[in-house]
């Protein structure tokens, strides 16, 4: 998209607050997160990837704001803060291998992409999945991954995972989600019912078994089992 001066300063402005205000979130749940503050390849990453190429044009005027927004088929692009907050504690290193459940919008997986070294990402609807490799490809780089398939099975062939991030809310973990996960490996994924509560968890396998701990109330679309 080409801006005119104009636009591009009130692009920044923009982005800028929305910078001060996911900084704000991080103080204001800190005490439930104990994660103060976003660590600096995360606020770069964020700083770099564009979230209006991830919205539907129509709502262009509102990427900069900080709530999820419609990206069509019933699904959302999540809020920034919550993209902030789920790629801070996956503590992800350049060497890492991720999986990313429910690419969506594609913004979440442009964001993996400029932190870990591979991301394999799953989507179930097929029109999203194809939005997102037409968005995702001109920048790839062959440590992009993209399928259209149910997340459930996670991506078997290319396990283990250094981090597993899933955007969609399931009731309880899904099995083979937790058998990908690498040792030392993170997962981070919201459980619960759509309406009825559901949580943030942060987990991390030590020997073999997971430890999950809950970080905060959050509000995630169903992760859909049509296996
Ligand atoms: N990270 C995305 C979030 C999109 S919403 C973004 O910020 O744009 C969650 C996505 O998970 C939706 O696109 C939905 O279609 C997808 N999803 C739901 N159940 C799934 C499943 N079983 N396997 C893969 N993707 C699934």
């Amino acid at each position: 998209m080409k801006l005119t001066p104009d636009a591009h300063s009130r692009q920044d402005r923009a982005h800028r607050a929305l910078m001060a205000e996911i900084d704000q979130n991080m103080r204001d749940t800190s005490a439930q997160t104990a994660r103060s503050h976003l660590s600096p390849p995360v606020r770069e990453a964020l700083e770099k990837v564009n979230r209006e190429d991830f919205v539907p044009v129509s709502r262009r005027q509102d990427a900069w704001n900080n709530y999820p927004l419609p990206i069509g088929y019933n699904q959302t692009i999540s809020q920034p803060f919550i993209v902030a907050l789920m790629t801070e504690l996956l503590d992800l290193s350049p060497a890492d291998r991720v999986l990313e459940i429910g690419t969506g919008s594609g913004y979440q997986t442009a964001i993996l992409l400029q932190l870990a070294k591979e991301v394999f990402s799953i989507e179930r609807i097929f029109a999203l999945y194809e939005q997102a490799e037409v968005r995702l490809r001109p920048e790839n780089t062959p440590t992009l991954h993209l399928r259209c398939g149910n997340g459930f099975s996670g991506w078997p062939e290319a396990a283990p995972f250094d981090a597993i991030i899933v955007t969609a809310a399931p009731e309880t973990i899904p099995p083979a989600l937790e058998q990908q996960l690498a040792e030392n490996g993170r997962l981070v994924m919201p459980l619960g019912i759509p309406g009825l509560g559901q949580v943030l968890y942060r987990g991390v396998k030590h020997n073999g078994s997971l430890i999950m701990e809950a970080k905060l109330d959050v509000s995630f679309v169903p992760l859909i089992d049509n296996s």
